[in-house]
This record gives structure tokens, C-alpha cells and sequence, in this order.
């Protein structure tokens, strides 16, 4: 099969390789789809997590299972399936909560175990235990149910900030996580919804927000308290990796209001400055988020598949196994929502 290998920071290989062998215990997936995220691009630039060297990457992934082991009954060839990256050890205090994404040994397709940029992907006896793979709804197709995962992480996001009916949502942020906080917190009832952003606003307006804010003239403070009459947002989401507008985002909540830390900041500069008097003063709750648990990834399938995710709308580029740099360089540069990889192609 072939496969494109990462071999050291900006460092891309396409190989020829072996078809994995399925264990006894796992499963055989011919990869239709998979996605590159923003964690694609930040790791092909600065390297993989945990001093991992070389690794195939993807981890948003659709396919078909083409074997199964003896000992797996949950799936059979033929199958649709759509794949999450995260795996936990279900052992640790916080997988013995529920919290499985705060596991204290979580990880990853991808990084730990050989991820989506190739035409085969073997899930073992612990990823399919301990990870997330979910049969596709009917009539899904693969590239949309890659949208699956970044929605999941969204989903996870908004359930804990518990945005719901009547609120106003700002989200800072144009490309595709910036989207899928529109759609999701529109799905769950808020009822005015305000982006800012920069230069992929014209792409994510197809999702309608009520007020688009273009930060590079309009100073998103000053626009989001003259839309809220002064009064603030009830949900600030910063869907970037930018830390002046973790600033901005405390300064536009409501009192009492929820500012969501969705985004996280480069490795080697995570700091941020907050006015700590704004949240002091009007009991603001600041709120990280990270990953998901598996039922959000199954959420997202549904919603994808009932159409209230346009998974469709966000995917602007497919390119193939062997241009798996260029589709990371279109969505570094702003120029596409969701670029997809295409195995086969
Ligand atoms: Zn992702
Ligand atoms: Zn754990």
C-alpha cells in the first residue's frame, strides 16, 4: 500500500509499504477519506507530540472495513466506519469519571499508532476497546463523516460552556472550528450568533452567522457590545490560536457569562493576559476544553447525517495521498475551510 510518511518537522515521505497485517483481536480499514487538521499542520511544522519521530498522520477517518479478526464480532468487512483518533487507558481516575479525554495516558491515532494518510489503517484489540470507531449512519458519505471528529471536539466544547436557548454565542474564529460553532450553537438554540474573523470570513458565511465582525477593521469589543445594546455576550468561544483574543473575549462576556479557551496556544508560547478584575467583578467563568468523549463523536455522525452539520459545505479541497503537504499548505494559508485526503485518488 502506500502511505505518506512523516519523517522530521516539514518533512513529508510517500512509501510503499506492506498492507498491515489484522490481528486476531482488531480490524483492517481501507481509508475513503481523511481529513487534516489544524493539529496536522501544527505537527508537520514543529513535529509530532510525545518525541514521536516518524509516524503516518491523520486522524480523521472514513472507510471500509476490508478484515476482521477472528475474535472481533462487532464488525464485518463491508462495514462503513468513521474513526476518532483518541484512545484512553480506561484505567485512571479521570477514565473512571467518564472524562476519558483527560485520561492521564491518552493517545492517539496518528501519533502513538500509524494514522489516515495511507490506503490502510489496522485498529488494534486497544483502539477498538479504548477508541472511537462508530459505524457510519446511512447514506453518509466518507468525506463528510471525516467532519465527524472536529465537530465532536465543538459538541464537547458547548455542552460544557452549556450554551443553550436564547443566547447570544460569539465566536472568534473564521475557519472550520469557527464554523462548527456556528451551526452547533445554533442547533442548540442560541438565538443570535456573531463571528469575528479575518480572512476566510467570506467561506465561513455560508453558515450565516447573524453579525460577521471583520477584526482586521472593527475592533470586535466595541462591535459585539454595540450589537448586544452594552450588555456583553452570554458565550465568548475563541476558536483560534491567538492569544489577544482570549484578551478581547473576557472583555465581551456578559456578567456571569462563559468564555470558552477552545483553541489552544503555540507550545513554545502558551502565556495569555487576561483582565483579571473583569472576572472578578462580573463573576465570568473561563473555560478550557480539550477532546471528547466517544458519544460525541457519535453524536456528530447523526448530526452530520440529519444535515444540521453541513459537513459538505466545508469541504473546499480533496487532494491525493501524495499531495497530502500542499492540502496542509492551502489550509495554513487560509485558502480552503477543510481540505480532505483521498487514498485512492
Ligand atoms: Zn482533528
Ligand atoms: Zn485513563
Amino acid at each position: 500500500m502506500q502511505a505518506m510518511m512523516f519523517v522530521g518537522p516539514e518533512s513529508l515521505v510517500l512509501q510503499e509499504m506492506g498492507k498491515p497485517q489484522c490481528e486476531n483481536t482488531g480490524i483492517l480499514v481501507k481509508v475513503e477519506a481523511c481529513g487534516i487538521c489544524g493539529s496536522d499542520i501544527r505537527n508537520y511544522h514543529t513535529g509530532l507530540r510525545g518525541d514521536v519521530k516518524e509516524q503516518i498522520m491523520g486522524h480523521e477517518i472514513a472507510g471500509i472495513v476490508e478484515e476482521v479478526g477472528d475474535s472481533v464480532s462487532s464488525f464485518s468487512v463491508g462495514d462503513y466506519v468513521a474513526i476518532a483518533p483518541d484512545v484512553s487507558c480506561g484505567r485512571c481516575v479521570y477514565c473512571q469519571e467518564g472524562l476519558v479525554n483527560l485520561c492521564t495516558d491518552h493517545r492517539m491515532i496518528g501519533t502513538h499508532w500509524p494514522g489516515g494518510f495511507a490506503q490502510y489503517i489496522h485498529l488494534n484489540d486497544t483502539i477498538l476497546t479504548r477508541g472511537m470507531v462508530h459505524h457510519m449512519p446511512e447514506g453518509l458519505g466518507f468525506q463528510e463523516a471525516t467532519i465527524a471528529e472536529p465537530a465532536a471536539s465543538v459538541l464537547a466544547a458547548q455542552a460544557n460552556a452549556e450554551v443553550s436557548l436564547g443566547d447570544t454565542v460569539v465566536i472568534i474564529g473564521d475557519g472550520p472550528i469557527g464554523c462548527l460553532h456556528v451551526e452547533i450553537a445554533r442547533a442548540r438554540g442560541a438565538s443570535r450568533v456573531i463571528m469575528a474573523g479575518l480572512d476566510r470570513l467570506a467561506l465561513a458565511a455560508q453558515f450565516e452567522p447573524d453579525y460577521i465582525i471583520d477584526a482586521a477593521h472593527q475592533d470586535p469589543v466595541k462591535e459585539v457590545l454595540r450589537i448586544t445594546n452594552g450588555f456583553g455576550a452570554d458565550v465568548v468561544i475563541t476558536a483560534n490560536s491567538v492569544a489577544e483574543t482570549q484578551a478581547q473575549a473576557v472583555e465581551m462576556a456578559r456578567k456571569r457569562g462563559k468564555v470558552v479557551l477552545f483553541g489552544g496556544l503555540p507550545k513554545n508560547k502558551p502565556m495569555t493576559i487576561l483582565n483579571s478584575n473583569l472576572i472578578h467583578y462580573r463573576e465570568l467563568e473561563v473555560i478550557g476544553s480539550f477532546s471528547y468523549p466517544a458519544s460525541m463523536h457519535r453524536m456528530a455522525l447523526e448530526l452530520i447525517a440529519d444535515g444540521k452539520i453541513q459537513a459538505g459545505k466545508y469541504i473546499t479541497k480533496t487532494v491525493p495521498l501524495k499531495d497530502v503537504a500542499l492540502g496542509i499548505a492551502h489550509a495554513k494559508a487560509g485558502k480552503v475551510l477543510k481540505a480532505i485526503v483521498t487514498p485512492w485518488a
